[in-house]
């Protein structure tokens, strides 16, 4: 996988030039049953650079909206940016506090953040690349980051099946919220592939470890994302194949591929589904 070759593919196919991730819209999100919710906490002074970025940015509050104004969930959700806690990206359900109480939230620690907007930056650097800003590359790829632990939450509180690896799952849950919306678009899919891309190259040799993880290997996932967006319009995403991109082999499949991974999330989400200008309680299942 070539760094330049999947961003000139990718910024060409979504002439992104100028274009900056979505910030958050003046709307209320429906209330009366559960909800994500944003939280931005203290920071370590080394990342408090990337986390103000992403917090100025706007772009998770406009994706949990996004959520919030799709799909009911029984109970609020935090999602803590914060170095309260320096694990994750991760959905932690039911953590037994000292107090007794159980708690359910999402952790993004500002390390992550500032690894992500550190390595855009270096390889937008090297390569000598004007058409996209590292700190739009670094914003898009957390927005998918957070669909993807958003993913696991919905599967979590709404006890959605799921047949094969829950990872892969919830990343085509990422894919499937943000590549074809046009709030979002595929600069999110394409920004997380390269930061994947990029951070398996800080990894070395591949070990047992990685083969027995829960997660699929990072090169996987980076094919998988650009699958996903090729599949979603192949002739407008056509540049995204080829050396050093997607090989020809999997492209062929991934027009498919799409159409059965949005369709299962859009039939497993159905019943929590809301309606247009409806209170989240009356859209919400019985039982
Ligand atoms: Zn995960």
């Amino acid at each position: 996988m070539s760094f330049r070759s999947l961003l000139a593919a990718g910024v060409a196919a979504v002439a992104l030039v100028g274009a900056a991730p979505a910030g958050a819209q003046d709307t209320t999100p429906a209330t009366g049953s559960g909800s994500f919710e944003i939280e931005f906490d203290t920071f370590k002074k080394k990342n408090r650079h990337a986390a103000g970025i992403l917090r100025r940015s706007g772009a998770m509050q406009a994706l949990v909206e996004e959520v919030n104004s799709r799909w009911a969930i029984p109970r609020d959700i935090p999602i803590v940016f914060g170095d309260e806690l320096e694990v994750g990206p991760a959905f932690i359900p039911e953590v037994k506090l000292p107090d007794g109480a159980e708690l359910t939230f999402i952790n993004v620690p500002g390390n992550f953040l500032r690894l992500q907007l550190q390595q855009f930056r270096r390889a937008i650097k090297r390569e000598r690349i004007r058409s996209l800003k590292p700190a739009d590359a670094f914003v898009y790829s957390t927005e998918f980051v957070l669909a993807h632990e958003i993913g696991h939450a919905l599967v979590h509180e709404l006890k959605l099946p799921v047949t094969g690896k829950e990872e892969d799952a919830v990343d085509g849950f990422a894919a499937f919220l943000l590549a074809d919306n046009e709030r979002f678009g595929p600069m999110t899919a394409i920004s997380a592939a390269m930061f994947f891309d990029l951070y398996s190259r800080l990894r070395g040799k591949l070990t047992d470890e990685d083969f027995a993880d829960e997660h699929s290997i990072l090169e996987q996932r980076v094919y998988n994302f650009l699958c996903w967006v090729y599949g979603s319009d192949p002739k407008r995403f056509k540049g995204l194949v080829g050396k050093d991109l997607l090989p020809r082999e999997r492209a062929v499949r991934c027009s498919n591929e799409w159409k059965q991974l949005t369709t299962s999330w859009e039939t497993l989400l159905k019943p929590y589904q809301k309606m247009p200008g409806t209170p989240a309680e009356s859209a919400a299942p019985a039982a």
